[in-house]
């Protein structure tokens, strides 16, 4: 009887044991990931930015054209407002005036391509002359070259992403909050959909290319600024930001001191088979 029980308490303890080893494999999270969290190399890659503050982009691609930007030029001047354009090098070329002003203007021009194509599908020398010839077209216009670059339709491999980078220098600007603008939704739908969907740190796309967008603008931007946002453009937003602390992390490590580092585990084990 007694040996019989004896063994029936260890075959359990080591049931227990190896259940427990297993639980903490699965909760301990793997280190060399939870290191990397704070990362030393500078980020290529941001649909928003993890910022201290009411802080946001508004962005505009496709431009620039020769009536819209210049009205929505004019209703950010009378506002003060700072913006990013992502401008396509076909149309840099046509209205380089336009270009020249919103840098003079502190705007900030990033690259869009030469002729918004599906990038992720081009041979690496085509995209890099999509990419030359727009960088060349814009240092022209406003007499500096672009740091930010934004794919067409947000069409860019991993791989793509890392060459690009090294080999411009540019980082890849993405968003958060997208109106679908382009679809010509109509300005109180393309105001309402930016107004709602915008957080402190948000990258908004828009197009100035679309009249509805820039009808849209006035009570877009009036709007965010009676919520208390503040216009910044993409690389400032991108200075601002502060290290990603990953949600599920505290969770995780509070759970793992318990489970692993507990030196009496036996006290956890026969509660529970005795409950
Ligand atoms: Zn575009």
């Amino acid at each position: 009887m007694l040996v019989s029980r004896l063994w029936l308490l260890s075959a359990f303890t080591l049931f227990a044991t190896s259940l427990l080893r297993a639980q903490d494999t699965a909760l301990s999270p793997p280190p060399e990931k939870a290191k990397s969290a704070a990362p030393t190399e500078p980020r290529i890659s941001f649909s928003s930015v993890n910022v201290d503050g009411p802080y946001i982009a508004m962005t505009f691609d496709d431009g620039p054209s020769a009536k819209l930007t210049a009205k929505l030029l004019d209703l950010l001047a009378a506002r003060h407002i700072k913006v990013t354009f992502f401008v396509i090098g076909e149309n840099v070329v046509q209205h380089p005036e336009l270009v020249q002003r919103a840098a003079r203007e502190g705007h900030e021009i990033g690259n869009h391509s030469w002729s918004h194509p599906y990038l992720a599908k081009m041979s690496d020398e085509g995209v890099r002359q999509q990419l030359q010839k727009t960088d060349d077209a814009i240092k022209n216009a406003a007499g500096t070259r672009p740091t930010l670059m934004r794919p067409p339709y947000g069409s860019l491999t991993a791989r793509q992403k890392k060459w690009i980078h090294d080999e411009f220098g540019y980082r890849i600007i993405l968003w958060d909050v997208d109106p679908l603008d382009w679809k010509r939704p109509g300005p109180t739908v393309v105001c309402n959909r930016i107004v709602k969907e915008t957080r402190p740190g948000s990258i908004v796309l828009s197009h100035d290319i679309h009249p509805g967008t820039i009808e849209a603008m006035p009570s877009t931007l009036d709007q965010l600024e009676a919520k208390g946002f503040k216009f910044v453009t993409v690389s400032e937003l991108i200075r601002m930001a502060r290290p990603e602390s990953p949600k599920a992390a505290p969770k995780e490590r509070a759970a793992t001191p318990s489970a692993i580092g507990s030196p009496a585990p036996t006290s956890t084990i026969t509660a529970s088979p005795n409950g």
